[in-house]
């Protein structure tokens, strides 16, 4: 956090430096973000990402679409608009945010977008099979995605019960958990802890963790087998 000197943010362990929450999924063919948020130009250059075939987005918040501006190098290389995906209530707040973009008459060089409208039906990115699955963030309707066996849910803290069905039987899980005290929109660790042995997933790493989680070292030593923190630049292979 800016300014912060607490142990993690002074920490020299690179797992305590932690930018805003997104990942790439990539097939091979195949190259898509979910969420590109302030940090998403950075993330970009430091990974060296020369093509990204779609965006998806989890909801509107800042943290999640704020760098959606930078996908101009995208379009430069590959003289077509960025297929953006997300749901009606996401797709306004890019409209709002993004005007310039969006304008019948825009200057030459702004970001060229094609939304696309999902709702929980299943699509496809390429050949990147893509199951929306529904969670909320206090009152906010957040989606979560499934990519095969792999499923990525951030900025929730709760999931229905039929949402929760498409998340079992993945072999791979990435769940929020941004700290030990409990809060409002986001799952503690706790909950995600009790959440991911519910829905038996062999593998989970926890991701959107706030300075106060504390330091990764320390708080990687209490998690149960098979759960562990994630960190910037981490890479899993399903
Ligand atoms: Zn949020
Ligand atoms: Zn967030």
């Amino acid at each position: 956090m800016i300014g912060c000197d607490c142990s993690v943010c002074s920490s020299t362990d690179k797992k305590d430096k932690r930018l805003r929450s997104s990942i790439l999924v990539s097939s091979g063919q195949t190259t898509l973000v979910v969420d590109s948020g302030p940090d998403f130009r950075y993330q970009m250059l430091r990974e060296n990402v020369k093509k990204l075939d779609a965006i998806i987005y989890t909801h509107s918040h800042k943290d999640h679409v704020a760098g959606m501006d930078d996908v101009r190098a995208y379009n430069f290389f590959s003289g077509r608009p960025m297929p953006v995906y997300s749901d009606e209530m996401t797709q306004q707040v890019l409209i709002r945010e993004f005007p310039y973009a969006f304008k019948d008459t825009r200057y030459p060089g702004v970001p060229e977008i094609q939304l696309h409208s999902i709702a929980l039906e299943p699509f496809m990115v390429g050949d990147i099979p893509v199951v929306p699955i529904q969670v909320w963030h206090l009152k906010m309707p957040v989606l979560g995605y499934r990519f095969g066996s792999f499923t990525y849910i951030t900025d929730a803290n709760r999931i229905e019960e039929s949402e929760k069905q498409k998340i079992r039987g993945s072999e791979v899980l990435v769940l929020n958990a941004l700290r030990k005290e409990k809060h409002i929109s986001h799952f503690s660790l706790q909950e995600s802890v009790a959440l991911a042995r519910e829905l038996e997933i062999p593998r989970v790493w926890f991701t959107h963790i706030s300075h106060q989680l504390g330091r990764h070292e320390l708080v990687s030593e209490e998690l149960p087998r098979g759960i562990e923190l994630g960190y910037d630049r981490l890479q899993i292979v399903v």
